[in-house]
């Protein structure tokens, strides 16, 4: 049985994993770069196949209680005028903060996780896979998984350059810390200039708030783990912007340690295993913050991987391919993510109108919602997997 297995990542695809392969009698060690876990983010969403893992997982009590309680997401002009406001309430969907659904489940964790280092080589055999790390000492693993997101250090060691994979959707966008007097209790706040989104998101049970911005560029060429360089990309193109609340909301943003930043992209691969090593999250699929399923995708596909490990005892070549071939459908839907960047962020002055006078459609309200209860009865029950010994 492959039984020591190395999880790049403690996020909410590693952590997921951490935790089921803890319970099917794997043991799982977890690797994770930064020096503790990372809180920043906005709301993420725990619906259908997502709720059914984590109350499973037994956390499902606390992400209700912890859920943001948003309303939905307004529109408003340089007076601060609300101009269009869209509700978001989904009953099949629990929204929470990033930050607190990564604590809750890196305390269902059950697992070695070695916090501050990262991966440096991988080296396959028949028998295992030798890692070398940037800090601690080598070992070998008979598995590794790499849950490191949409720029992942295992995808670029196992697969080959992140350009392979990853597509540019045509948009950056970063969220931080805001000062919540800026935006309404339980709506997003949104302002648009051509081409760019400056927001505000306050939820129901945190003091602080969080700006987001959102601004349509060509790839940009700058090193994604430097905060310093994001701040300064973020404040050359909001940085001149005088109208609504943009400069207070780019001030607080920028205060802000936990700054994240990245690109609107997807992770497209034909297959997620190559030999020993397999990928889970947004390394192998992310479908953008804009499809608004990455923790679905993450915790569904982590669970999908245990278990199959745990229903093929262990083998390797079995469980990847019924991996593979279980969550495919799933990712594909999410990746198809329609619209909604272009809605959010329009490109002209023209387009904002057509958006804001849709949006107020009844029509488009009730296409909403038929559209979230025919998703919903497609989600058909998660198996219970049984180990194999
Ligand atoms: C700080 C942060 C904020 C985010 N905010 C939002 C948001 O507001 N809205 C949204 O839709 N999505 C957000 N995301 C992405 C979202 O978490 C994912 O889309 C989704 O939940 C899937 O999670 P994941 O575990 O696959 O990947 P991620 O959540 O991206 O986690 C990847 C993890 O791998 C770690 N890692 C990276 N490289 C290495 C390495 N070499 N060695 C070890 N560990 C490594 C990272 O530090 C991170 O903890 C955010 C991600 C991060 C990291």
């Amino acid at each position: 049985m492959n039984e020591r297995i190395l999880i790049s990542g403690a996020s909410i695809a590693g952590l997921t994993l951490a935790h089921w392969l803890t319970r099917y009698g794997f043991r799982p060690t977890v690797v994770e770069r930064a020096p503790r876990p990372r809180g920043g983010g906005n709301g993420v969403d725990v619906r259908d196949n997502a709720v059914e893992v984590a109350e499973r997982m037994g956390i499902m009590p606390r992400v209700r209680a912890l859920a943001t309680d948003v309303h939905g997401m307004k529109f408003v002009d340089a007076a601060d005028r609300p101009v269009a406001r869209v509700d978001i309430r989904d009953p099949r969907s629990v929204e929470i903060m990033r930050g607190d659904l990564v604590a809750l489940l890196g305390e269902a964790a059950d697992a070695e996780i070695v916090s501050g280092d990262s991966i440096r080589e991988l080296e396959q055999d028949d028998d295992g896979v030798r890692v070398t790390f940037e800090h601690a000492p080598a070992r070998t693993f008979d598995l590794v998984v790499g849950a490191d997101g949409m720029h992942s250090h295992v995808r670029r060691l196992a697969f080959g350059p992140e350009e392979e994979f990853v597509q540019h959707k045509d948009h950056y966008f970063a969220f931080a810390d805001a000062d919540a007097a800026l935006g309404e209790d339980r709506w997003v706040t949104m302002f648009n200039t051509p081409g760019r989104m400056a927001g505000i998101y306050r939820s129901g049970n945190h003091a602080q708030a969080k700006a987001y911005f959102i601004f349509r560029s060509a790839p940009l060429d700058y090193d994604h783990r430097d905060v310093a360089e994001h701040k300064r990309l973020v404040s050359r193109v909001f940085g001149g912007e005088t109208s609504w609340r943009t400069r207070e909301l780019l001030d607080s943003a920028l205060a802000d340690p936990d700054f994240y930043f990245d690109a609107l992209g997807q992770v497209h691969m034909d297959s997620w295993s190559k030999g020993r090593v397999v990928l889970v999250g947004d390394a192998a699929w992310c479908a953008s913050p804009a499809s608004g399923a990455g923790a679905e995708l993450a915790l569904v596909g982590a669970y999908r991987l245990a278990g199959e490990l745990a229903a093929a005892g262990g083998d390797h070549r079995i469980a990847f391919a019924r991996y593979d071939a279980v969550h495919r459908p799933l990712v594909e839907k999410k990746q198809q993510i329609g619209p909604n960047v272009r809605l959010m962020v329009p490109r002209t002055e023209g387009g904002r109108c057509v958006r804001d006078a849709l949006v107020r459609l009844p029509l488009m309200k009730a296409v909403g919602a038929v559209e979230r209860r025919v998703q919903g009865r497609n989600a058909r029950p998660l198996p219970e997997y049984a180990p194999a010994w």
